[in-house]
């Protein structure tokens, strides 16, 4: 759906096309950035062109100006044959699922993954006759052993969520190739920058653009890119069920993608240099970061990641909730919030919730998002609640 993108002889690198990629200033009197195209009704001036199916749009729930410019450019970064937009991410991930799925199926959804992701699977497929099981995300090749006849779609998230660990996607494709099985792939961690899911034998990506993409903390977005196998039963059940995107958010996405490259540059650096001062810091039983030579992931990290994103969690040893108040509760910097992808830094305490593999860590997780502050700013704020914590 490049059509109309204006690369020369040699194709684009990422961050030409993230500057000069899915705009045309020329359309909107010379205006550089897409406008915001709000509106439902599209009036058409004739019979003929009320008739004409081939016009790029036609009723604003199915597209528009605003959400052209993002679908391009978010189907460019993940090597994609097509984008579809959706209000959320979690509705992308539903959306996805239900373009993939139908009764009678099972799906195998990582035991890491985003937990709203599973409460849809177990609250919402069930209903329709769809069973989901957990899988190990470190299974790797071994997914081929728990394959059932049902089995239709694999949902992976590497890194898993809270957790951190890595999937041998490689290795996953590999060994389901030769059946019609989809493989998912919620990659809003890393992005399209530093991972390319589709590349090593996924065949659909799912972003919560509200996170990365926005990197402001002001929208709600998600994006489902599917390669030419899927792109068409992808953009049917969208189309069928009305997911559409906010002309707004669309605007926003699409400016918070022109500088995607250099804040993540900016939230990889700065996040490895905190989960590696964090793991030298006394209470601090393990930082679950995939960059980190000591993670048991960090060979896969190496060969299927160029960078980290700004997400990783670290573990304190236990200790009782006035304990975690006293860390959480006079934070100068870090806010105490859900979501993440800002500018500003978040820190969340979670409890893994597992399946398939037990959780065993006894201490205490909090998940950290790290902005784009000074990282020897945000290393006094942790080194300050890490000694509440333990003062406790
Ligand atoms: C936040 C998040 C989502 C959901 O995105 P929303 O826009 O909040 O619905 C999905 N997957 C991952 C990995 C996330 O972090």
């Amino acid at each position: 759906m490049q059509d109309d993108d204006k690369q020369g002889a040699q194709p684009w690198g990422q961050q030409t096309f993230l500057t000069h990629g899915g705009r045309a200033p020329e359309q909107h009197h010379g205006f550089i950035n897409t406008p915001v195209m709000r509106g439902s009704t599209i009036g058409f001036p004739t019979l003929d062109a009320l008739e004409d199916q081939t016009i790029p749009f036609r009723y604003g729930r199915t597209g528009n100006p605003s959400s052209q410019s993002v679908e391009r450019i978010v189907t460019q970064l993940e090597g994609a044959a097509d984008t579809v937009l959706a209000p959320s991410g979690l509705s992308a991930i539903s959306t996805a699922l239900l373009s993939v799925l139908k009764a009678g199926d099972e799906l195998l959804l990582t035991d890491s993954a985003y937990e709203p992701t599973r409460i849809f699977c177990d609250k919402v497929l069930t209903r329709f006759g769809i069973e989901t099981r957990r899988y190990d995300p470190r299974i790797g090749a071994g997914i081929l052993d728990i394959l059932s006849e049902k089995t239709a779609a694999i949902f992976v998230e590497s890194p898993g969520s809270h957790t951190f660990e890595i999937q041998d996607l490689p290795a996953i494709a590999q060994a389901t190739k030769d059946r019609d099985i989809a493989i998912l792939v919620d990659n809003t961690w890393a992005t399209p920058l530093f991972y390319r899911p589709l590349d090593v034998g996924a065949d659909v990506v799912i972003h919560a653009g509200t996170k990365m993409f926005g990197g402001h903390s002001d929208i709600m977005f998600g994006t489902i890119s599917s390669t030419a196998d899927y792109a068409r039963r992808v953009r049917e059940t969208h189309r069928a069920s009305g997911v559409c995107a906010a002309p707004d958010e669309c605007f926003l996405a699409a400016r918070g993608l022109r500088t995607l490259a250099v804040r993540m540059a900016q939230h990889h650096a700065n996040a490895l240099e905190v989960a590696r001062w964090l793991s030298t810091q006394e209470g601090v039983t393990h930082v679950l970061h995939p960059g980190l030579e000591s993670h048991p992931d960090h060979a896969l990290f190496r060969r299927d990641f160029t960078g980290a994103g700004s997400l990783f969690s670290f573990i304190l040893t236990p200790k009782s909730r006035d304990a975690l108040a006293a860390f959480t509760d006079h934070l100068e910097l870090f806010g105490l919030g859900f979501s993440w992808g800002g500018y500003e830094s978040l820190a969340l305490p979670a409890a893994p919730k597992r399946e398939a593999v037990p959780w065993t860590e006894q201490g205490q997780l909090i998940r950290l998002h790290i902005g784009l502050e000074d990282v020897d700013d945000l290393k006094r704020d942790l080194a300050a609640g890490i000694s509440r914590y333990l003062a406790h």
